[in-house]
């Protein structure tokens, strides 16, 4: 019988455990994968820990997968054996929720995301939803483009939502950040970058990456910002933002976990400034994501680990010792 390998969680915060199992058959509408790479967002962190609610357990992380087709379920069209794809977070939708039929299935009322409530990519192979999955063509190297299904298809929604201001600032300079940098300069943007005071490594790479000023989240920058995007799980930089950025500025939350935000005086908020929260994505993000980055010519920082070593990956990503993307190569 043919079998696959899987990093598998089993219990919130313990290690991930590599488990062998059959290889799964796709059901209608769905596409087996051989992962060719799969990147490790902060999100897979947050699970792992325990800090997302009711996990698919046991349960194989990762949702940033780069891999090629080796089998069609029944009725799959527009895919074709052989053919590279990539499978982001967003792995199904009801389709016929109110959020579903106004344009924002990110907000779906009975969504399917994978890594969390459906297996994901810490494997040698995973299943996805046809339907849910996107040709990535045969240019750029696989374990450079795994970043772009999460830290740049939602960091893509968090930068829209985030207007069309000139001055931009980013807090937590991790896979996103580094991947809208590059965005924001192709654009003509200004970037500011926030970091871990005292986290000049990070600071450094900013700077490498565009960014007109890199320096910790307590410092001001000599400008005041249009809007701020905030990927680092840390409450007590909503208020920072909001002080940093300028009458109207808007102040984007872009991850799905927080530490609770610290009460601030209304000033802060008050002259329409405001804060939001981006959830998810939509397969439109996605399909704008993808145009984009190849013109962008956006090109991810990775860190490749060997599948097996997908708990170091983790702790890596969770002790801020990366630069850019953390990748498992099965
Ligand atoms: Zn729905
Ligand atoms: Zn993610």
């Amino acid at each position: 019988m043919a079998t696959m390998r899987a990093m598998v969680l089993e219990k919130p915060g313990t290690l991930l455990v590599m488990r062998e199992r059959p290889l799964p058959v796709p059901a209608a509408g769905e596409i087996l994968l051989a992962v060719a790479a799969c990147g490790v967002c902060r999100t897979d962190l947050h699970v792992v820990d325990g800090e997302l609610p009711h996990p698919k357990l046991p349960l194989v992380p990762g949702h940033e997968i780069v891999g090629c087709v080796t089998a069609l379920g029944e009725g799959v069209s527009g895919f074709e054996l052989g053919e590279r794809v990539g499978v982001p977070w967003l792995g199904g939708t009801c389709g016929v929720c109110s959020f579903c039929r106004s344009g924002r299935e990110n907000l779906c009322d009975h969504p399917v995301f994978t890594g969390y409530t459906r297996d994901g990519g810490f494997a040698t192979h995973t299943v996805a939803d046809a339907r849910f999955c996107f040709p990535l063509g045969e240019a750029g190297d696989d374990a450079e483009l795994s970043p772009w299904l999460c830290a740049g298809l939602i960091g893509w929604r968090s930068y829209r939502m985030a207007g069309e201001g000139e001055a931009l600032g980013l807090y937590g300079f991790g896979a996103a950040a580094h991947i809208l940098a590059q965005v924001a300069k192709w654009q003509g943007r200004r970037i500011y970058a926030f970091t871990r005071t005292g986290d000049e490594a990070a600071q450094d790479f900013a700077r490498s990456l565009g960014a007109v000023w890199a320096g910790g989240s307590e410092e001001e920058p000599a400008e005041l910002l249009d809007a701020a995007i905030i990927f680092a799980p840390v409450g007590s930089l909503v208020p920072a933002a909001l002080k940093a950025v300028k009458k109207g500025g808007r102040v984007i939350c872009g991850g799905i976990h927080m530490s609770d935000i610290p009460s601030f005086p209304y000033a802060l908020l008050w002259e329409e400034r405001c804060i939001q929260s981006v959830a998810n994505l939509t397969r439109q993000d996605a399909r704008e994501f993808l145009d984009i980055a190849p013109q962008a010519e956006i090109k991810a920082e990775v860190t490749r680990y060997p599948l097996t070593r997908a708990n170091e990956a983790l702790s890596d990503l969770r002790d801020g010792r990366l630069q850019g993307a953390a990748v498992l190569i099965p």
